[in-house]
């Protein structure tokens, strides 16, 4: 058994090769601890990816002669024995590398030529350096740093990024507006998996070369899915686990993670999550641990948030505040997103009994950009809660509201003049994209930089307003970290095994000031622009270098799989590795470190992964700890531990261990900013990271946004199939509820589609009827919320209208995916003759379909399961164009949903009273 994890390495049966100016592994020599994977926009562009896969093949071909020649299974002990070849130096001269500029490829460096023609001119050139002059900077063992000129140097050359047009075009359904569009998009399910298999190949074959793939590095999602993602996994040759298996180096969760899975990991192993994020992510308890230190630590200090309330319980407090100062106020569900549910109100006597929401003090006077309100999206890092490590990506997006900003209460309704949500203000008409990259300040979303450079020309002071930001997320982490370190402490086994990527959402008011308005757990990474992909392809690469994925080999994973399990089997908890004061001197020796002595080998651990990560940083900007981060946050840590404290009577006693003898954060502090051991990789001062949010990302070539490919439907063809489909349908052979819901939910789309294109006033009241008696039967619920909205008829209200409608669909197709038709039943539609229908099919064609379908069975479902308690009776529907449509909303029972809607909305039972529309 390796008893070293050089050791294991060298009985590895993967060589390596390295290519000099080539890097995808950075901060350590393959085989060491710190080695992690390298992550590059530029390899997701379509030449870059071409000629991998050209190289893989060849590849693949010289890997399988040098395999044959080799031994087909060999124990450890025989490879370790192996002669090096000239063209292969061995693992060992390749651990001997003295500088990490060394970059691991696979095999000979001859068949790289192509490659490398390609990749180091220009713009690639750039790009590869990106780490590099960073690797220099620093060694595993700490040595002396890059100047801080070259780490200039490295941060403009880190946004030399080329992004993929095609990566743009394949991720540009993701989550815009085209998603809804089926006369732009192939409906039928099967074409679009097809298309996905043949992106996904093209990404996996380009992997094949990575060392990632060699390494047999693995991700594992859970409860998301983003191309974005997905694609920089495949591309740099990480594999996807599934299922049950948890034997994945990342774990990417959409959601909280289980606590087992957690306690679990071992020290390789990556997650996406905190424990207990849900501190910061859920608005209720935010606001609350927000509060708590306006109490302890005195409210100038965390006047971060508006004043807000967590009703139902807070609703006399909030009175209370109300007939202080009035209104208006903001009403929110405490754990939705994506502006679902919110209203705005003068008073609180508007808002429903027993609501269960979060209500806080409207922000009348927001920054305007020429009239439009707008909020920013910020990307907030923590790579660890003890010590304290905050990265804020250098850039961000702003979001502005489609409609010019009115104070005046009348307009309180108006969801795209109030709330600046992308989800809401796409459906508005005069919505606008701005459709190249290189357009940071065009349309109804801008970057960062465009707004600092925007404001910087009006002379407004953005360098104190980007101050206010650092130190509003600052202030917002530091509120509730407590109890994360505490859950940490008891779940986390090694101290790199989180990570998390926040997304604020910061409102900034006209006198500058910023406002914290929520954070969220996992943010969006669709992409509907070039200015998104640009933003997040960068931002998902640097991350990704930035946390570092381990670049251990699986023989290297199983030995320390191996150590891993003994050492669970004495202690779970991370505290009880630290040594004692006897230990602390003997580790150094052994180590061979050359930082401080007096730490103990957990600190140098920590100090070291500090620098390491620093240096592969990227974009990110490191904004705790900072040279004066002590001096402006020590106050509101514990002098003994470091912990920020906030509770009042909670003192470290009370965490996992009696007493805690470490203070990461100071000693952070000292070795990376004091006087004496101040390092100049660690120059992380006021001026840099100003001067890196002003700048915009910048890109060597246009990135025209190309939209994913359409077939376009052939009209002749899907009125061809509509009649066989129909005659079918007239000679007893039924859709199964898969096929039923898969026509409703492209009917829907369709008429969707129509709603934002060309309002029909007549088909939003029909639409709201419909949602309104069966929207609350979707999780989670789509109603509609607003009353004074209905009574005007503007671009505003079918914007409203259609984000209920799409809303509703995202659910209904979510829950549709629970059908799946695995062979033909007798007296069915066959499902590939059905499926050529729906890839034709026009409205009009569908909405045939499910009319006859409907008359002739008399039965709904794409609505209910045949054994549902309350079927109502099946209407007749009216045969003519919409006549499908207009009977829909008395195809819903107007008592059983009802009941089951009154129960989510207080709205609802006024709205049915009031009958507005009908
Ligand atoms: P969600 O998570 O549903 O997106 P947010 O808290 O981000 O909810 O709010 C949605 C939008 O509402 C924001 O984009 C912002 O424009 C607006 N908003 C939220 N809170 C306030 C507030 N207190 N004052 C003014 N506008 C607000």
């Amino acid at each position: 058994m390796p008893s070293s994890l050089c050791e294991a390495l060298t009985n590895s049966s993967i060589s390596f090769d390295y290519q000099k100016e080539d890097d995808w592994i950075t901060s350590g020599k393959l085989g060491s601890r710190e080695a992690v994977l390298v992550f590059r926009t530029n390899i997701l562009n379509p030449k870059i990816r071409k000629t991998l896969s050209e190289k893989s093949s060849a590849q693949v071909l010289t890997d399988t002669k040098d395999n044959e020649e080799e031994k087909p299974v060999q124990s450890p002990q025989k490879l370790s024995e192996k002669e090096p070849t000239s063209s292969e130096p061995s693992s060992k001269e390749a651990l001997s590398g003295s500088t990490q500029q060394k970059i691991f490829l696979l095999k000979k460096p001859q068949q790289c030529d192509k490659l490398d023609k390609l990749t180091f001119s220009s713009p690639f050139k750039k790009i590869l350096n990106r780490y590099s002059s960073s690797d220099t900077s620093i060694s595993s063992e700490g040595e002396e740093p890059a100047s801080s000129s070259e780490n200039k140097s490295r941060v403009l050359k880190t946004s030399q990024n080329t992004i993929n047009i095609k990566l743009a075009a394949d991720l540009s359904n993701e989550s815009g507006y085209e998603s809804i569009a089926p006369a732009k998009t192939i409906s039928n399910t099967e074409v679009i998996e097809e298309d996905q298999e043949e992106t996904s190949e093209d990404d996996a074959e380009c992997g094949i070369n990575m060392p990632a793939s060699k390494l047999k590095i693995t991700y594992k999602f859970h409860q998301t899915e983003t191309k974005l993602l997905r694609k920089l996994f495949n591309v740099h040759g990480l594999t996807e686990v599934q299922g049950e298996n948890n034997n994945f180096n990342l774990l990417w969760t959409g959601v909280h993670m289980k606590l087992d899975i957690v306690r679990n990991l071992a020290p390789y192993q990556r997650v996406n999550h905190f424990p207990r994020s849900y501190e910061m992510t859920r608005k209720d308890r935010l606001y609350k641990n927000i509060e708590r230190m306006q109490h302890l630590r005195g409210m100038k200090h965390f006047d971060i948030v508006p004043q807000t309330f967590v009703l139902p319980i807070e609703s006399r407090d909030l009175v209370v505040a109300h007939n202080k100062h009035r209104g208006p106020w903001i009403v929110k569900p405490a754990a939705s997103s994506r502006g679902r549910g919110i209203f705005i109100v003068n008073s609180p006597d508007q808002i429903p009994q027993d609501e269960q929401a979060v209500v806080s003090k409207y922000i009348v006077d927001p920054l305007c950009i020429d009239g439009h309100k707008c909020d920013l999206r910020v990307y907030v890092l923590v790579t660890s809660f003890d010590p304290l490590i905050i990265y804020l990506y250098e850039e961000g997006i702003v979001r502005l509201a489609t409609v010019k900003y009115d104070r005046h209460a009348d307009n309180l309704w108006n969801p795209c003049m109030h709330l600046c949500n992308y989800s809401i203000n796409k459906y508005h008409s005069d919505y606008i994209r701005s459709s190249d990259a290189q357009d940071e300040d065009v349309g109804h979303k801008w970057t960062l930089s465009a707004l600092l450079r925007h404001l910087k020309l009006q002379s407004c002071d953005t360098r104190q307003l980007m101050l206010n930001i650092e130190d509003l997320i600052i202030k917002a982490v530091l509120a509730c970290a407590q109890s994360i370190i505490s859950a940490c402490r008891m779940f986390v086994p090694n101290g790199n095994n989180c990570f998390e990527l926040y997304g604020f959402d910061i409102l900034i008011d006209n006198a500058l000031k910023p406002w914290l308005l929520e954070i969220n757990l996992s943010p969006s990474m669709g992409v509907d622009s070039p200015l998104d992909t640009k933003v997040k392809s960068c931002l998902m690469a640097d991350l990704l270098t930035c946390v570092g994925i381990p670049a251990y080999s699986p023989e290297m994973r199983s030995h320390f799989d191996q150590k891993w399990s003994r050492f669970r089997s004495t202690s779970c908890l991370r505290q009880a590795t630290f040594p004692s004061t006897s230990q602390k001197t003997k580790k150094s020796k052994k180590k061979g470190a050359v930082i401080n002595l007096n730490l103990t080998g957990e600190e140098q651990r920590i100090l070291r992964n500090a620098r390491l990560q620093y240096s592969r940083r990227g974009g990110f900007v490191r904004i705790f700890p900072t040279d004066d981060s002590m001096q402006r946050y020590g106050n509101f840590l514990d002098s003994a531990n470091g912990i920020p404290i906030s509770t009042p009577n909670v003192q470290s006693q009370t965490f996992q261990t009696p007493i805690i003898q470490h203070n990461y954060n100071q000693m952070l502090h000292q070795n990376l900013y004091s006087k004496d051991g101040r390092q100049k990789q660690d120059d992380n001062s006021e001026a840099d990271r100003i001067w890196q949010y002003e700048r915009a990302l910048e890109t060597d070539s246009e990135i025209p946004f190309v939209k994913k490919p359409t077939v376009e439907k052939c009209e002749v063809e899907g009125r061809r199939l509509r009649k066989i489909m129909l005659k079918k349908i007239s000679n007893g052979s039924e859709l199964t509820p898969f096929q039923a819901r898969q026509t409703f939910s492209m009917y829907l789309e369709s008429v969707l589609r129509r709603l934002t294109e060309d309002p029909k006033d007549n088909h939003e009241k029909i639409i709201l009827k419909f949602l309104n008696k069966f929207g609350g039967s979707v999780k989670p619920p789509v109603m509609f919320r607003n009353m004074q909205t209905i009574k005007v008829a503007s671009k505003a209200r079918s914007a409203m209208v259609a984000k209920l409608l799409g809303d509703f669909l995202e659910n209904y197709k979510r829950d549709t995916e629970a059908y799946v038709d695995s062979f033909d039943h007798f007296g069915m539609i066959p499902s590939s003759a059905y499926n050529q229908f729906l890839m034709h099919a026009q409205e009009s064609d569908l909405e045939a379909v499910l009319t006859l379908h409907t008359n002739v069975t008399g039965i709904m479902p794409f609505l209910y399961n045949r054994c549902g308690l309350s079927v109502p009776p099946t209407p007749p529907i009216p045969s003519g164009l919409h006549g499908f449509l207009r009977a829909l909303p008395s195809m819903v029972s107007s008592t059983g949903i009802n009941r089951e809607l009154s129960k989510y909305d207080g709205y609802f039972k006024n709205f049915d009273k009031e009958k507005v529309f009908l």
